[in-house]
């Protein structure tokens, strides 16, 4: 393996003997005929990549390979090695579209799988909606079947990439009379169909527009646009969890890109600040949770590819990665000082020309909110790993009509 993985091995010893695993050697077959195609296709399109499997190589055949976790590191080893990148289109590869696998029809599975893994049509996924995020089974937008249709109205918010996206994964309510999870159902929208608006909202990075709010007025969906059942919604989404795709840790500090500690570290220890004991001892502790994260990770790799189950690590993982991440981003800023606060400003010299600081700097508040917030995960862990009672829901049981979110819905 390239970079991280040559010291890869004698840390993970030395770490913990609970992490111990070889990768795939240099002359392993399964690699030496990944490398001959990648030599046989040195610009390969998103199509060609799809059709060959790479994309989601863990999926079932034909769009994946059913890889196991040895194979698909080989397999992003030697497209890093060769140059060739995954199409860009995180929605429909790393979330929704294992739920047309799983869920959908065979018309629904040719019209959308293929344009979605070669990046062709972008996808977005319409869960959060203004009065329900972390409580997304509380949702209002309403999905009524009228022939051979479904009328949709409502609004959704935060829609990751919703302005360049042909296809939407939205969840709504089909059943008002159900309990709240149980009256859900999942629709494939066309993002452009009468009665779709998309408006952007800008955020403070600074960079351009990613996040959105639709609303949806009597948008009309064909019956064949849902997937799975009336009412299989809530089960559908979560499903999406449970298919987590082995990849080596990256090192950034923002969910795995941007900067991170280490190059705080190195950019500071090139200042005057770094005179500093206190500033000293702040950085050296964020570089030890660093390193702490990282063997985090590797452990679950480990335990991936040992065919372990994935333990408590995981989840404690996230919980820790997003605050310590606003961590390093802070004492970045305050390092900056007023210089901070100009747009594009870099804090620390830097031989490139990256300015992914910034970036980092002012994305940083979303990490603890976006992919489950905090609180909500600390409650996760209580609840399923540590065995604590679950939270008290009052609306768990009663028709979502007789709770409180339907009433400020017709308020
Ligand atoms: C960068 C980013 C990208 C996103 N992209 C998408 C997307 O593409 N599609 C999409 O549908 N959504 C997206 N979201 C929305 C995201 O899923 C929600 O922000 C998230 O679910 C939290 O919901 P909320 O913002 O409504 O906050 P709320 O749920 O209102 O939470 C507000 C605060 O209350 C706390 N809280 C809530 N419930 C509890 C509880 N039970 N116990 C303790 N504390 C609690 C929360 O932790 C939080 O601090 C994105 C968000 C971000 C930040």
């Amino acid at each position: 393996m390239s970079g991280d993985s040559t010291t890869l091995k004698p840390l993970l010893k030395q770490a913990d003997t609970h992490m111990d695993f070889e990768l795939p050697a240099e002359g392993d077959p399964r690699r030496l005929e990944v490398r001959k195609w990648c030599e046989e296709h040195p610009k390969p399109t998103g199509m060609e990549l799809a059709k060959q499997g790479y994309v989601v190589p863990h999926w079932i055949a034909p769009w994946g390979l059913e890889a196991e976790p040895e194979l698909q590191l080989i397999l992003d080893d030697e497209l890093d090695r060769a140059d060739i990148r995954r199409p860009n289109n995180s929605v429909a590869i790393n979330n929704c579209g294992i739920s047309l696998v799983v869920h959908g029809t065979k018309a629904q599975q040719d019209r959308y799988l293929w344009p979605a893994l070669s990046g062709e049509e972008i996808w977005c996924q319409l869960f959060s909606e203004p009065s329900s995020g972390s409580d997304l089974a509380s949702l209002q937008t309403r999905a009524v079947k009228d022939g051979d249709h479904y009328v949709i109205n409502g609004s959704k918010i935060w829609t990751s990439l919703a302005h360049r996206a042909k296809v939407g994964i939205m969840v709504a309510r089909t059943d008002p009379s159900a309990p709240k999870h149980r009256g859900l159902s999942t629709f494939i929208i066309d993002m452009d169909a009468p009665g779709v608006e998309v408006k952007p909202i800008d955020d403070m990075t600074g960079y351009p527009n990613e996040y959105n709010q639709c609303f949806f007025t009597d948008v009309r969906v064909p019956v064949g646009n849902l997937l799975g059942v009336e009412g299989d919604g809530w089960k559908i989404s979560t499903s999406q969890l449970q298919t987590e795709r082995v990849a080596l840790a990256k090192p950034g500090a923002i969910w795995g890109t941007g900067p991170g500690a280490r190059d705080m570290v190195r950019g500071l220890s090139q200042t005057e600040a770094f005179e500093d004991p206190l500033v000293r001892q702040q950085a050296a502790s964020l570089y030890i949770e660093s390193e702490i994260l990282r063997l985090l990770k590797y452990r679950n790799l480990s335990d991936r590819l040992q065919g372990r189950p994935i333990g408590p690590e995981s989840a404690i993982q996230k919980v820790l990665s997003a605050p310590h991440g606003q961590r390093v981003m802070a004492m970045t800023l305050e390092h900056m000082g007023p210089r901070g606060l100009i747009s594009k400003e870099k804090p620390f010299e830097s031989p490139d020309d990256r300015d992914e600081w910034n970036w980092g700097i002012w994305f940083s508040p979303a990490v603890t909110l976006g992919i489950g917030t905090t609180e909500v995960m600390k409650n996760v862990i209580s609840e399923r790993l540590l065995g604590m009672p679950r939270e008290n829901d009052p609306d768990i049981k009663r028709p979502w009509k007789d709770t409180g979110k339907k009433k400020e819905a017709t308020s």
